[in-house]
């Protein structure tokens, strides 16, 4: 019998230790080297509780009645932690409803010209335009004249890296291309190739959907999902203008697709882990240009299917994206106010295409995030401008939510020249998506005892206020 016990317990350490190493392993692989030294220490630990179960063994130890009493001990709190922090826990009703679920009073579509980027970016001073909308909006006038005093709409790019930072920001401007290149209207919405031209293919919408999300992961896509499109979260009218489109400037957006297929890429750990230096606004831009590549290619796969179908990238977008993708089941909305999934948290960048071919929806997903963010804070106390909310959700625009302040999170990018993402980059849940991280990330989107544990040791293995770290070798400043 001791035998057995003895086995077991040493099999349960021997993986602990197992799981220990591997993620010592990970931390200095993922450059983190204060959570490399904790792990190590742990990881010693473990390894001295297995070399402490043989010695034990080889003494007679287990043989002794205290020795099989221990072993007993410890084999059933191993267990009972085990159940305690594997178990899935209460389920959040509200993140199973989608975007629906955080609905708690009446919501108006945003106006696109309202967005802090289509304001600065797409109005031209002393325009038509200008006039118009600075008549319609004349608290922002001042603030976004001030901001185009400082050199553009954001700022000096790279101004934080300055002298040093002329190839990233090179590396930026090239992503950035790609997606105006695809911004074009008879590109973002394609017609049939003139092969396929009036033969409609009849498709059931459990094949189009397996087709369809099978053929955007090819693509490069890292998670799928498809939702019917709630009409609230279509802008109501156009802001963002880059090919000189001036007549749609205001248009209404009209509700035409029934349906959205919206889909992550993953942004470069290493290249998110110097935000807010110039290596990360790389990162955003190339998925960007990715998002669009998949985007406007999933787009024209549906026109030649027979359909019709609009790409929702970052140089043409008729919804906002992070509701669709909430209700595609691809993710919950976090404290910092962007997307956070299970396998890479906020370190994603959405895309999505609106269509009329009917599909099969997903449904929305707990993993736990809200709980999660209720205490952990770390974005809200890292983020150099205050702009994440440090209280519990409130009601906004007839949503209960936590809401970024948008214009002092723009103001920070226009003052550094670059997308910041010090909040991506603290986040808890944008680790390296390892194979010790995955088992962290299964536990906290289950279990509530595994949020409080996590979020607590994260604190010690990274600290309160992580830092930057430095470039990969490739994007560094010599
Ligand atoms: S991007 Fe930077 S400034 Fe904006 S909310 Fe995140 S941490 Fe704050
Ligand atoms: S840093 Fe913490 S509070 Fe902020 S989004 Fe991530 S988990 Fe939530």
């Amino acid at each position: 019998m001791e035998n057995f016990l003895f086995f077991v317990a040493l099999l349960s350490a021997s993986v602990q230790a197992f799981i220990g190493l591997a993620y010592c392993v990970s931390c200095v692989w993922e450059k983190e080297s204060r959570a490399a030294f904790f792990s190590t220490l742990q990881f010693i630990l473990m390894l001295g509780l297995v070399l402490a179960l043989i010695y034990l063994e080889r003494i007679g130890f287990f043989s002794t009645e205290a020795g099989r009493l221990l072993l007993i001990l410890g084999l059933i709190s191993g267990v009972v932690l085990c159940v305690l922090l594997m178990r899935k826990t209460g389920q959040n009703a509200r993140a199973l409803e989608g975007t629906r679920g955080a609905i708690v009073g009446d919501v108006k579509r945003v106006d696109e010209r309202d967005v802090v980027f289509a304001r600065n970016r797409t109005i031209r001073p002393g325009s038509e335009q200008y006039r118009a909308y600075y008549a319609m909006r004349p608290e922002y006038e001042k603030m976004d004249a001030a901001r185009r005093k400082k050199g553009g709409p954001l700022g000096q790019p790279g101004a934080i890296d300055k002298p040093k930072d002329r190839p990233n920001i090179a590396a930026t401007l090239s992503s950035q291309g790609i997606a105006l290149n695809l911004s074009a209207s008879e590109t973002y919405q394609p017609a049939a190739h003139p092969e396929f031209k009036e033969q409609r293919v009849e498709i059931s919408p459990q094949e189009a959907s397996r087709r369809i999300k099978g053929y955007t992961l090819n693509l490069g896509a890292k998670q799928v999902g498809i939702t019917k499109i709630n009409p609230l979260w279509l802008y109501s009218k156009r802001g963002e203008i880059f090919r000189e489109n001036w007549e749609d400037w205001g248009k209404e957006i009209e509700a035409t697709h029934t349906y959205a297929v919206v889909f992550t890429t993953e942004m470069a750990f290493e290249l998110v882990g110097t935000a807010p230096h110039t290596p990360t606004v790389i990162a955003s831009m190339s998925n960007y240009a990715q998002g669009a590549f998949i985007a406007t290619q999933l787009a024209a796969y549906v026109a030649n299917l027979g359909y019709s179908a609009t790409a929702n990238h970052l140089r043409h977008y008729d919804a906002a994206l992070v509701p669709l993708a909430v209700d595609a089941g691809l993710g919950e909305t976090g404290r910092l106010g962007y997307l956070m999934t299970k396998d890479f948290g906020p370190r994603v960048r959405l895309a999505a295409v609106t269509t009329d071919l009917e599909l099969v929806v997903d449904s929305p997903v707990d993993i736990g995030v809200e709980d999660f963010c209720k205490r952990c804070k770390k974005c809200a106390n890292c983020c150099p401008s205050n702009s994440i909310p440090l209280a519990d959700p409130t009601e906004v625009n007839g949503t209960l939510r936590w809401k970024l302040n948008a214009e002092t999170c723009f103001d920070y990018w226009g003052k550094v020249g670059t997308d910041c993402n010090v909040c991506m980059r603290v986040c808890p849940w944008s680790h390296a998506n390892t194979f010790p991280h995955k088992i962290i990330r299964t536990l906290i989107s289950r279990n509530r005892l595994s949020r409080r544990l996590f979020y607590f040791m994260d604190d010690i293995f990274y600290g309160r206020k992580p830092t930057s770290k430095p470039a990969p070798q490739w994007a560094r400043f010599s």
